[in-house]
């Protein structure tokens, strides 16, 4: 046999944790895909000889870098700056950027890992990345905001391109930092070229980019509710988050007929029995996008929504479930509570929402669940529309986006079935969309030898 370290997923897994100390959750993204990944391989001997998961869990390159700019009041403030490039095996890296003090080297490892299966499974041609800062947005004035993005990107500048790297927006960074960051490419390199997505529409953006992540976790989700003969019509969904994820999923739920009940953000959740309708919707968009406010202030609004403290909203019963805030924000508690309560499907709008063992616990319960790399991938396959729209300098039409971005969903649905059908009525989506975004990337592997 050949020389390998994985012969067994423990050994694997023990390899990838000595090898990654203190980054816990890019050994836990690592551990899920292979979890799957070792079973798929028992009868694939090439993919084990050629050390193909091994290759896909230590990424290409991390560029990390430090980032220097002035605050309003004349301090000098360093932050660190990453890029990290998992793999290009199927085409240029792709992948947001997140600015939030919560940012590590970890995070972003287990960001550009999972984005790798994700943008696979759009079908499109975009490799894995991820990048961003530790930086805080909040509490930042927009000059302050506007130098640092000019000063990560006189960095950053030197390892992307239309056909190399293309990030785009994540937490912390929406078309305006993606304004600012263009605006530093372009007057670096003298180059007007589509090296980000997510931009506006005056200047290369596409239609729906914003609506993308949201409304594609409700399509997907009304895909694995028809394959139980149901749809959204009259349910109760119960979503964390109040960016621009939760919101547009929030949307789509109530354009399709059914009830919102919660929406979150770090301080709490908000509960509101009448539903979150169209109008309220709006006031949240507007509320915390545009003035940077609080989700608790939704109460002062609507009286009959209550505000609970320090609390994700887990514990209120519902018909379904978007965690769409951040990764590790649903435990294997919550998930139990979740069944118990008679969730019936969960659609991840996050990246890496539930802990390892709320997947379990899913798993076992045999809900419907679809984790991110399936269900968030609307977002990032706009990104690559966007793309081939800067690549032919012109704009589609709404229609037309929507209706691929439809197409994207039913697709990526599609491919968890033919790899995550366990027969008797359930479909391990974690399992199919695992194993669809792998071989993917694997077979172009393969085609390139050992690179
Ligand atoms: N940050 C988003 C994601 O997690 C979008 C990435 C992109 O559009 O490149 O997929």
């Amino acid at each position: 046999m050949a020389v390998t370290d994985h012969v067994d997923l423990n050994g694997f897994m023990e390899g990838v944790k000595k090898r990654n100390p203190y980054q816990p959750e890019f050994v836990q993204a690592v551990q899920e895909v292979a979890e799957d990944i070792f079973e798929f391989m028992q009868d694939k001997e090439e993919y084990h000889s050629q050390q193909i998961l091994r290759r896909i869990a230590e990424p290409d390159r991390v560029v990390s870098f430090r980032v220097c700019w002035e605050d309003d009041a004349g301090n000098i403030r360093v932050q660190r700056g990453w890029r990290v490039q998992n793999n290009n095996a199927i085409g240029p890296y792709k992948g947001g950027i997140r600015f939030h003090p919560s940012v590590t080297e970890s995070v972003l490892k287990f960001l550009a890992f999972e984005q790798t299966f994700k943008n696979a499974l759009t079908g499109l041609p975009m490799g894995g990345g991820k990048g961003g800062s530790n930086f805080n947005p909040k509490g930042k004035s927009v000059r302050e905001i506007m130098r640092f993005c000019q000063s990560f990107m006189t960095e950053l500048y030197r390892h992307i391109g239309a056909d190399i790297d293309v990030p785009a927006g994540d937490i912390g960074v929406g078309g305006r930092e993606i304004g600012f960051m263009f605006g530093q490419y372009k007057r670096i390199t003298n180059n007007f070229t589509g090296v980000l997505t997510g931009k506006g529409l005056e200047w290369g953006g596409s239609l729906i980019r914003t609506e993308a992540t949201g409304y594609g976790a409700v399509y997907f989700l009304e895909n694995m509710l028809a394959t139980k003969g149901e749809n959204l019509e009259g349910k109760t969904a119960v979503i964390s988050g109040s960016g621009n994820v939760a919101t547009h999923a929030a949307e789509k739920i109530v354009q399709l007929g059914g009830k919102v009940l919660t929406l979150s953000d770090s301080g709490g959740f908000i509960h509101d029995p009448d539903g979150i309708d169209q109008e309220k919707i709006y006031w949240v968009k507007t509320h915390k996008t545009h003035r940077r406010g609080r989700i608790e202030e939704y109460v002062e609004a609507f009286p009959n929504a209550t505000f609970h403290a320090g609390k994700t909203p887990w514990g209120v019963p519902c018909d379904v479930a978007l965690p769409c805030a951040t990764q590790n924000e649903l435990l294997g508690e919550d998930a139990k509570t979740l069944v118990a309560n008679g969730c019936k499907a969960v659609s991840e709008g996050a990246n890496m929402p539930t802990d390892l063992d709320g997947v379990h616990t899913f798993k076992h319960a045999k809900i419907l669940y679809a984790p991110g790399k399936a269900s968030n991938a609307g977002g990032v396959a706009v990104s690559g529309l966007e793309m081939s729209q800067n690549s032919e300098r012109r704009s589609w039409k709404e229609e037309e986006l929507q209706q691929m971005l439809k197409d994207i969903m039913s697709g990526i649905h599609n491919s968890c079935i033919q790899y995550g059908n366990q027969g008797g009525g359930y479909i391990d989506y974690v399992k199919g969309a695992n194993i669809a975004g792998f071989k993917k990337v694997a077979d172009a592997m393969l085609a390139f030898g050992v690179v």
